[in-house]
C-alpha cells in the first residue's frame, strides 16, 4: 500500500506517531491503538488482577498433564525482563518443572548471560543450551543486511519459534510458557516498521532469502513454517502456548525489583538490550536508517497501562536510545563479529529501501487467519 506523504501527527494519549504510516487517529487526537485497549483489551485484562481462579485452574492442569513426566512445560530464556520474570513466577511461586532452554546466537552480551546464570543457579534448573552454529549465524545475518530490509532480527527470531516447536514434539510436553504481557507488550511494533518480512514462523520467507544472500550453505539452522507452527503443533499435536503473566498484576517496576532482590538480576537500558545485534539494530541502525524508533511502542505500553506519564516518555525519546559514543563502538564491534570492513557495513547501511518480493506463506497465513476468525479461535489484535 502506497501512502501520501502525511503531516507529523502524534497521538494525544500516548506517544506513537505517524512513523507508524498506517496509523490511524480518532476526532480528538487519539490513535486506534489506545481506543481499542480501553474498549476491548482493559476490561478483559484489568491490569491483571481478579484473575486468581483462572490461574490455578490453569497451574494445575499443567501439572496433572506433566504428571510422571520429567518436564511439564517449556519455557525459552533469553536473560531479558519478561522471560526471567517468567521462570521465577512458574519455578518459584507456582511449582512448575519446565524444560528451561536459552538460544545462543553468538551475540549474547554479559549481561544477559549473568542474569541467566544468576536466576537458573538459585532456581535450581538445568539450562539447556542451543548453541547456533556461528558461521551460519554470520552469514544469514549478512545475508538480511543485505537485502536492505527492515527486519534484520528474523534469524535469530525464527530459530526461537523453531527451536519450541521442535522441543515440543521432541518432550511431548502440552504447554508452552510465553513471557508475552499487555502490562509492557500491549502496544506491538508496527507493520509498516516490518517490511517485506512476513510473519516470523515462516520459513518459505527465509529459505528465500538464504537461497538468493546467502554465500555458503545453511545446514544446521532449525527451521519451522507456518502449517506446522500455526496449525500442526497446537491442534493436531495438542501443545498450548499460554500468556500466564496476563493473569497476574505486576508493572516493569516490580519485576525489575523482585528480580533484583531475589537473584541478584541486573536490569539493562532498554527492553531487547541483551544481545549485541538487537541492541546495535534498535538502539543504532533502524532510528538511523528508517526512522523508527522502537522506545515509541514500549514506551507508549507503559504510558496507556499507568506505569509511567506520557510527558515521561515524551523527555526519554529526546534523547536517543543510545548515545553517539556507544554507537560508534557498537559499530565497530559489529562489523568486526561480522568480519566485514567498518566501510562495508556502512554501504549496507546505505543501501536503498529494499523493494525486492521474497517467497513467503503469507497466503497461507491469511488464509488461516480468516479460517480461524470464523472458527473463533483467533482473537488478538492485528495491525
Ligand atoms: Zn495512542
Amino acid at each position: 500500500m502506497k501512502m501520501e506523504k502525511r503531516n507529523y501527527q502524534i497521538c494525544t494519549c500516548c506517544v506513537m506517531d505517524t512513523s507508524d504510516e498506517y496509523i490511524v487517529f480518532d476526532e480528538n487526537g487519539v490513535c486506534s491503538r489506545c481506543n481499542e485497549y480501553k474498549q476491548r483489551i482493559l476490561p478483559k485484562w484489568n491490569y491483571g488482577k481478579g484473575h486468581e481462579a483462572e490461574l490455578s485452574a490453569l497451574i494445575s492442569e499443567i501439572k496433572r498433564k506433566g504428571e510422571g513426566k520429567e518436564y511439564d512445560c517449556i519455557l525459552g530464556l533469553s536473560g531479558g525482563l519478561d522471560s526471567s520474570y517468567m521462570l521465577h513466577l512458574a519455578v518459584k511461586e507456582w511449582g512448575l518443572r519446565p524444560f528451561v532452554f536459552h538460544i545462543d546466537a553468538g551475540w549474547n552480551l554479559p549481561v544477559a548471560e549473568n542474569n541467566i546464570r544468576k536466576l537458573t543457579e538459585k532456581l535450581g534448573v538445568e539450562l539447556h543450551i542451543e548453541k547456533m552454529d556461528w558461521d551460519e549465524m554470520r552469514e544469514m545475518q549478512l545475508a538480511w543486511f543485505r537485502t536492505g530490509l527492515e527486519s534484520l532480527d528474523v534469524p535469530q527470531d525464527h530459530a526461537f519459534i523453531a527451536v519450541i516447536d521442535k522441543y515440543s514434539q521432541e518432550l511431548g510436553v502440552k504447554y508452552i510458557l510465553n513471557g508475552y504481557n499487555i502490562s509492557t507488550e500491549i502496544v506491538a511494533d508496527p507493520s509498516s516498521w516490518a517490511k517485506g518480512g512476513g510473519p516470523t514462523g515462516d520459513g518459505t520467507f527465509l529459505k528465500d532469502v538464504i537461497k538468493k544472500y546467502c554465500r555458503i550453505p545453511i545446514k544446521h539452522y532449525t527451521f519451522t513454517n507456518g502449517f506446522k507452527h500455526k496449525f500442526w503443533i497446537p491442534y493436531i499435536k495438542g501443545v498450548k502456548t499460554l500468556k500466564p503473566l496476563n493473569l497476574v498484576p505486576f508493572t516493569k517496576a516490580e519485576m525489575i525489583e523482585t528480580l533484583s532482590k531475589e537473584y541478584g538480576y541486573e536490569p539493562y537500558s532498554q527492553k531487547h538490550f541483551e544481545d549485541l545485534i538487537t541492541k546495535f539494530l534498535e538502539g543504532w541502525w533502524v532510528p538511523k536508517r528508517f526512522g523508527h524508533d522502537i522506545r515509541r511502542a514500549q514506551l507508549s505500553s507503559l504510558v496507556i497501562t499507568g506505569q509511567m506519564t506520557r510527558n515521561e516518555a515524551l523527555k526519554i525519546l529526546e534523547e536517543p536510545p543510545v548515545s553517539e559514543e556507544e554507537g560508534k563502538e557498537m559499530f565497530k564491534e559489529v562489523a568486526e563479529r561480522l568480519e566485514i570492513t567498518e566501510e562495508e557495513l556502512w554501504r549496507l547501511f546505505e543501501l536503498p529501501e529494499c523493494t525486492e518480493h521474497f517467497k513467503s506463506q503469507e497466503k497461507i497465513y491469511n488464509l488461516g487467519i480468516r479460517l480461524y476468525e470464523a472458527l473463533g479461535i483467533e482473537k488478538r489484535i492485528r495491525r
